[in-house]
């Protein structure tokens, strides 16, 4: 006799995110900005000061209130996860049952497709339009040809950098009875967030993440944002200690300083803005990048028929992005990590000899 793994579980891999020293890492999103010596020590004050015996705030309280202030939201309609990914597993877990359908666009943040395999639930997948935007009449006649129980977007959307204005939302919202999941992981870079609507409606969930702008992946913190119905039963449904101590110490230091956090933003989005501009420029001297889209993000997604060699290339030099396809995704990192990513581009692409 031997136990046998089921049918859905051994179909899968684990996720095995890229290995290996790669010095210029701009495959991840992530904020390039290291804590900081102040900060750091911040951190480290708070972290001594943990009752290490004990369990944490099972509703991490005080950094609900620090998110919420920061945001000008209510605190009662915030709920805390161990990232935003926990978020998306609990929401699919919970509110969906097994064989219900989840709209979804395509392409999106993979995790959500993820979760709803792993729940048996049957994801509805509405193609992007042709210049790469959601198409709300699409995805809204697909939730009710379907019967959908929810629709899970990202907004500004990883991977494709673009944003859906908060009209084009609203319509989505109100033109549905399903749940919708909208993940503001990179709204802090653009302006349409639709946070302070979330908790109007009741078929809302607005994710947000530590991750992101505020450069605390490592953390592992992200927010749940709904009005009183479906926040009760999130809590209700995610495990008791899900976001630890240490997080919930180090993340009051770093959410109690909102100018800290807003100039690092700003800082992102120049340092985006500079990578976007420059790789048009790059754009006019090859015939290789075929398609730039306009960012609302940390990152820039573009297009080429040479996106096999750009990857590999850029990996031979020690610079990692995403590929997909015929399709880059690339982070805006700092200054001399932005210009070793062009000029190593320009470089497969045209020739010319990189810039050191
Ligand atoms: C990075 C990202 C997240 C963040 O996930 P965490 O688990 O909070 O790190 C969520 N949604 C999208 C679309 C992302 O790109």
């Amino acid at each position: 006799m031997s136990y046998c793994i089921n049918d859905k579980l051994s179909k899968l891999t684990p996720y095995a995110p890229l290995t290996g020293e790669y010095p210029v890492r701009l495959d991840a999103n992530e904020s390039y900005f290291p804590m900081g010596e102040r900060m750091s020590e911040k951190i480290a004050e708070a972290v001594k000061k943990v009752d290490f015996n004990r369990y944490p705030d099972p509703y991490a309280k005080e950094v609900c209130a620090l998110f919420a202030a920061y945001y000008g939201i209510q605190p009662e309609t915030v709920t805390a996860g161990n990232g935003s990914d926990e978020l998306i597993g609990v929401l699919v877990n919970a509110f969906l049952e097994k064989g219900d359908r989840l709209v979804v666009t395509e392409p999106d943040f993979s995790m959500y497709a993820f979760y709803a395999y792993l729940n048996e639930v049957e994801c509805i997948a509405v193609p992007k339009d042709d210049d790469m935007r959601v198409d709300v009449a699409a995805v809204l006649e697909a939730v009710r040809q379907s019967g959908a129980r929810a629709v899970m977007l990202s907004n500004p959307c990883n991977p494709t950098s673009l944003g859906l204005c908060r009209e084009e939302v609203r319509r989505l919202v109100e033109g549905t009875d399903a749940l919708v999941i909208l993940d503001e992981a990179y709204m802090d870079f653009w302006d349409q967030s639709f946070l302070a609507e979330s908790a109007e409606y009741d078929n809302l969930v607005v994710l947000k993440t530590c991750s992101k702008a505020f450069g605390m992946a490592a953390l592992r913190l992200g927010f749940a944002v709904a009005g009183g119905r479906i926040t009760t039963a999130l809590r209700a449904a995610k495990s008791p200690y899900n976001v630890n101590a240490v997080t919930q110490a180090a993340a009051k230091a770093v959410l109690s300083d909102p100018a800290f956090l807003k100039s690092r933003t700003a800082k992102l989005v120049n340092a985006r803005r500079f990578l976007e501009e420059e790789l048009r420029e790059l754009a006019k001297k090859t015939d290789q990048i075929t398609r730039i889209y306009a960012s609302c993000t940390n990152f820039v997604f573009f297009s080429s028929p040479k996106a096999e060699d750009i990857y590999a290339g850029l990996l031979e030099c020690g610079i990692a992005v995403r590929k997909m396809g015929t399709f880059i995704r690339v982070t805006a990192g700092g200054m001399d990590e932005n210009r070793a990513f062009l000029s190593n581009l320009q470089h497969i692409l045209t020739g010319e000899e990189p810039v050191r």
